[in-house]
């Protein structure tokens, strides 16, 4: 018998797309994939060649659990020159992803019965790592004219005596939303007060347009800089998604139970990779601009084209790789033997008719929306758009 936790999580929404895409991809069909979700640039060379260096060096033993002293050093650093924030070593653990790091947090934190807050539209893992801990995850909605942003009143209606955490994503994965200082202010009050803990993944902070600058909670106070865990990575600023890097920065109790958790399940992250890490954080930053450029090229072409299709509405996210449109004007049409009803349908449709593919809104609980990845080439942005609009024209 599977356990009564492992039963709880449901396969990936996105999945049914995905491998039905790859199925279509095998079959040598063209499919244009706005599923993705990391960059379509290369590691940059000097942060390869470091973690080549440490292999060449023998540097491939066991490190010490939660990460070497020389990667959490280049970690405290960054989060001081980026995001005015004081840790010290042992307020740091390094773990195999930012995914990893969550699910640490997750497993260090909740008990059976803690109510965990998450605004939708949430990156799709955060509710299933709350119950795969045994936790609840209490979904609390945003709304398009708020820019996604859970509002101060909603959050507070949803705090109960069981409220342990909530889970900040900012910017946002799937909508490209972040908070500004003022709005993270009234949340970081609203922590302070029930004495909450707040998760606070900033995978995106580095992928803003517009001369936007990121402000972490963890910055506005002491007091909820104690209850925060800060999540970062390495995998969207450095494009090195495969590489398995991610880390998180919190007061040394959590930080410590985290570890342990570590220390009994995998161990450290990966001994050359984290060399790799510390090339990444402490050497030259001029590739980050440059892929922003790119990024920030295909977003406005992206949301305007998006926006001169009947029935299609899209807002200007402020960061990440995620075009978040809204379709819910096209649900109700049909073409055919398709009936489109849901997001879901959408996805399906464009992928079996027009070959291309993208997710589904529900996937991330917000119904009436897809979220677009503009992760790939201008070419293919084009080529996507223009079977988009095709295969949009002939649903009534
Ligand atoms: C990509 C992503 C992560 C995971 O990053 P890894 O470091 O590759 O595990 C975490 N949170 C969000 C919102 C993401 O989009």
């Amino acid at each position: 018998m599977i356990s009564t936790r492992a039963m709880k999580i449901k396969p990936s929404p996105t999945l049914s797309i995905d491998s039905k895409a790859k199925e279509m991809k095998a079959k040598g069909i063209d499919v244009i994939s706005f599923a993705v979700g990391e960059p379509d640039f290369d590691t940059p060379e000097h942060i390869k060649a470091s973690a080549i260096k440490a292999l060449q060096d023998g540097f491939t033993k066991y490190t010490p659990v939660g990460g070497i002293p020389e990667l959490k050093d280049a970690i405290i650093e960054k989060l001081k020159r980026d995001n005015s924030l004081d840790y010290k070593r042992e307020e740091i653990v390094v773990s195999c992803g930012a995914k990893h790091s969550l699910y640490n947090a997750a497993q260090a934190l909740y008990s059976p019965g803690d109510e965990v807050i998450i605004p939708a539209p949430y990156w799709v893992s955060y509710p299933d790592q709350v119950l795969l801990n045994d936790a609840t995850p209490v979904v609390v909605q945003t709304t398009e004219a708020d820019m996604f942003r859970v509002l101060p009143e909603v959050l507070k209606n949803s705090i109960t005596k069981k409220t342990k955490a909530i889970i900040m994503n900012y910017p946002s994965n799937p909508t490209g939303f972040t908070y500004d200082r003022k709005s993270l202010e009234v949340i970081a009050e609203l922590v302070v007060k029930h004495n909450l803990y707040v998760i606070s993944d900033e995978i995106y902070e580095k992928l803003l347009y517009d001369g936007l600058k990121h402000v972490s909670i963890a910055s506005i106070d002491n007091e909820v800089k104690k209850r925060t865990i800060v999540i970062n990575g390495l995998s969207k600023a450095y494009a090195m998604t495969g590489w398995r890097l991610g880390y998180a920065a919190g007061s040394a109790d959590v930080i410590k139970a985290m570890e342990n958790i570590q220390s009994q399940s995998t161990s450290n992250p990966t001994s050359f990779a984290q060399k790799g890490a510390v090339e990444a954080l402490n050497g030259p930053q001029g590739f980050i601009e440059e892929m922003l450029q790119q990024f920030d090229a295909r977003r406005k072409y992206l949301i305007s084209e998006l926006n001169t299709i009947e029935g299609v509405s899209c807002i200007n996210p402020q960061g990440a790789f995620y075009a978040f449109a809204n379709i819910k004007m096209i649900l109700g049409r049909r073409c055919g033997q398709w009936d489109v009803k849901s997001c879901t349908d959408l996805s399906m449709y464009l992928l079996e008719e027009a070959h291309v593919a993208l997710v589904p809104g529900g996937a991330f609980g917000a119904d009436g929306f897809i979220r677009m990845s503009y992760a790939t080439s201008m070419e293919k942005i084009k080529e996507g758009l223009l079977r988009i609009k095709d295969a949009l024209k002939k649903l009534s």
